[in-house]
């Protein structure tokens, strides 16, 4: 596969890369230390390795902080179906994806378990490879409502990964965070469903959000570290608009950590590369936490994410205000090698670094920044 370079120049009025057979280049990539094929590195240096594919905009959870009902209420229309990537359509991206150093992919949402079928999907994806042949490193994330039921499905397709939210022991408060009629329990024994039917790693994920669920950090720490499962904190983010996201709302990690502290002894532990949370052990009964602090303390500097819509829309950020079309290229009958090009273009014209300029000194740090966002719930959390 041929990979065309843009000059950075050019790259910030990119918005769809153009489809170019005509122009031989010789991209100056250093080779993979695994396996000698070529690294694919941003306009930041940034090796592309992970996907995240939403494999639908549906959910039957009405987060406030991510679906808001107030938005996302009778009258809003999610994708037609037919906008959807089908099965096949996917697995055929994954291999495309996987061809240009892909070896972490998370299938994520909406609710990834309100799609017909996704079993099916999992061990279509299961078959495709990393360069070099080992097997990709899957994973889905889920808000456990319908784990209990599919867990056996799940790990029997090839699903070794799971990472299931939940933002409260409390139910009246899970109720309220989740606004539905869902129980804890429920999501609880989806949990156990997935350590029961030996998924190699369980974890859960904790938003949490100030004068709202924070008295539930240590009944949760303290619960989960008693099942082998690592729960991981997240900050309250500004994405999307419809959440009305505000500073005041978020509890940071050093306040996070100074409530853990009261009840566990804990020491740092490395971070990987490319990893989203900083993870921390307790001495006492080797338990391990994490945080996600991409508000007071943002990773840009090594994310190796692309993230794929469920109707194929493809974005270098989170925050990215425009997709790039991968659906009509595949519609249209483009090969595989074009499909390539294509992303490998995209990805080495990539810049983006929203959180940390958020961040930045000269931003207004406690107010989103101004323009478009695109929903979590679309493009995948
Ligand atoms: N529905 C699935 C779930 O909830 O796990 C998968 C999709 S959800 C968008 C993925 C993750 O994003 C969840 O852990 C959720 O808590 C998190 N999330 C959604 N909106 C968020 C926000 N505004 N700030 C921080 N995390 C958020
Ligand atoms: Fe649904 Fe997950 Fe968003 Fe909650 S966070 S509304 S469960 S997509
Ligand atoms: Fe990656 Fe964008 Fe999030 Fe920064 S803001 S960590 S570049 S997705």
């Amino acid at each position: 596969m041929r990979i065309v370079p843009i000059h950075p120049e050019h790259a910030s009025r990119l918005q769809q890369p153009s489809i170019d057979r005509t122009r031989a280049s010789s991209p100056v990539l250093p080779a993979s230390p695994t396996n000698g094929a070529a690294v694919l590195l941003d306009r930041l240096g940034r090796p592309f390795t992970d996907l995240r594919i939403s494999v639908t905009d549906r959910c039957n959870f009405r987060c406030p902080y991510c679906m808001p009902r107030t938005v996302y209420g009778p009258e809003h229309r999610f994708l037609p179906y037919d906008d959807i990537l089908t099965f096949e359509e996917l697995t055929r991206l994954a291999g495309v994806f996987a061809s240009l150093g892909m070896r972490k992919l998370r299938i994520t949402g909406g609710e990834p378990l309100m799609r017909k079928d996704l079993p099916r999907l999992i061990s279509m994806l299961k078959d495709v490879a990393q360069r070099g042949g080992d097997p990709l490193d899957m994973a889905l994330t889920t808000n456990g409502a319908l784990l209990a039921r599919h867990a056996a499905e799940l790990k029997a397709a090839g699903l070794r990964r799971i990472t299931v939210s939940l933002d409260a022991l409390d139910d009246d408060l899970f109720r309220a965070m989740s606004d539905s009629q869902t129980s804890v329990t429920v999501v609880l024994e989806g949990i156990e469903a997935a350590q029961r039917v030996g998924l190699a790693s369980v974890k859960v994920n904790m938003v949490v959000r100030r004068g709202c669920n924070e008295d539930q950090i240590l009944p949760m720490a303290e619960y989960f570290s008693g099942q082998g499962v690592e729960l991981r904190f997240i900050e309250y983010m500004d994405v999307g608009t419809s959440n009305g996201w505000r500073m005041h709302e978020v509890m940071s990690a050093p306040e996070m950590l100074t409530v853990l502290k009261r009840r566990f002894d804990l020491s740092s532990l490395a971070r990987e590369p490319g990893d989203t949370a900083m993870r921390f052990i307790d001495r006492a009964s080797g338990a391990t936490f994490g945080i996600i602090a991409s508000i007071t303390s943002p990773f840009c500097g090594d994310c190796a994410r692309l993230r794929l819509s469920s109707d194929g829309r493809l974005r270098t950020c989170l925050f990215a205000p425009d997709g790039h079309d991968l659906r009509a290229l595949l519609r249209q009958g483009e090969s595989d090698e074009t499909l390539a090009s294509f992303i490998a273009r995209l990805w080495t014209a990539r810049s983006d670094r929203y959180s940390e300029v958020r961040t930045s000194p000269h931003s207004h740090a406690t107010d989103p920044a101004p323009g478009p966002r695109p929903e979590m719930s679309y493009i995948g959390g």
